[in-house]
């Protein structure tokens, strides 16, 4: 194998994303570079794994049930996690190369949040109508409704607003209520750009901002158990919630009153689970 295909493959990892379509598609490209590759036993093992993070457990399984050894326990387990979404189809749906959308429906300017990826299909920002903004009193077509932890109610946030500080600023507040698991943050800017410049997700009991590693975790979304099946992470999520997986799988729904929220950690790339209840 060379180099720069394995330095890729750590890359293509560590920045995969199942809800951004740019990471799927370029996990695809890696796969069809990888398959021009010699079919050693250790590419073929990568090409397994990219077939588990793109959800295709057929190709995943016809490859692995010819390279895998049943006297080694990792592999036993790797087969029982494959084999499951073979007998159960519909957990899962492949995660097949994705059409970029090129026409902006929405007109409103939404800058890149460092801690939200995906500002619109995390559902932190709404784009169902036409509102003004309180801050800023121009009208947006894509806007916050989470308010912000201020003496002031506040209706309508515009993301502008929010990413630049003025939100914050104008009304004294911060949009999270607390920090998890931050004791490891130093960098006070991370914590200011979160408490102050990052729209906090709708809780039943106060947001909460997860952090790992040395930063804070960027907010993939709502789940419920469904969703992590879907997502393929059941196995390997941190859970800050305080329930085994047996419990979860029993009473974790999103919109439910068992409500998760998943993070990911932008250093290790880690998902991160925390819950409340109504
Ligand atoms: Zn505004
Ligand atoms: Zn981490």
């Amino acid at each position: 194998m060379t180099t720069s295909i394995l330095e890729e493959w750590h890359e293509q990892r560590k920045n995969f994303n199942p809800s951004n379509p740019d990471r799927i598609n370029q996990m695809h490209e890696f796969k069809e570079k990888l398959k021009l590759e010699e079919q050693t036993e250790e590419n073929l093992r990568i090409l397994v794994d990219v077939y588990c993070m793109l959800r295709m457990y057929a190709d995943a399984y016809k490859i692995f049930t010819s390279i895998m050894d049943l006297g080694n326990k990792k592999d036993r387990k790797k087969f029982g996690s494959i084999k499951y979404y073979i007998d159960n189809p519909n957990f899962v749906k492949p995660l097949y190369p994705c059409k970029i959308r090129e026409d902006q429906t929405t007109k409103t300017v939404i800058p890149e949040f460092k801690y939200l990826p995906n500002p619109l299909q995390s559902k932190i920002f709404e784009a169902e109508a036409v509102v003004t903004c309180d801050c800023c009193e121009q009208e947006v077509d894509v806007y916050y409704t989470g308010g912000i932890y201020a003496i002031e109610e506040v209706e309508y946030l515009c993301p502008t607003c929010i990413h630049i500080g003025a939100a914050a600023k104008k009304y004294d507040g911060t949009f999270q209520q607390d920090l998890i698991n931050d004791k490891n943050v130093v960098n006070a800017n991370f914590t200011e750009e979160v408490m102050c410049r990052t729209p906090g997700y709708v809780s039943w009991q106060g947001n909460n901002w997860m952090a790992h590693c040395s930063d804070y975790c960027a907010f993939i979304g709502y789940v419920g158990w469904s969703e992590l099946v879907e997502l393929g992470i059941t196995e390997r999520f941190e859970n800050y919630t305080g329930f085994s997986n047996e419990e979860l799988s029993e009473s974790l729904m999103n919109n439910g009153h068992h409500q998760g929220y998943l993070f990911q950690c932008l250093e290790c790339g880690l998902y991160v689970l925390f819950s409340d209840f109504s």
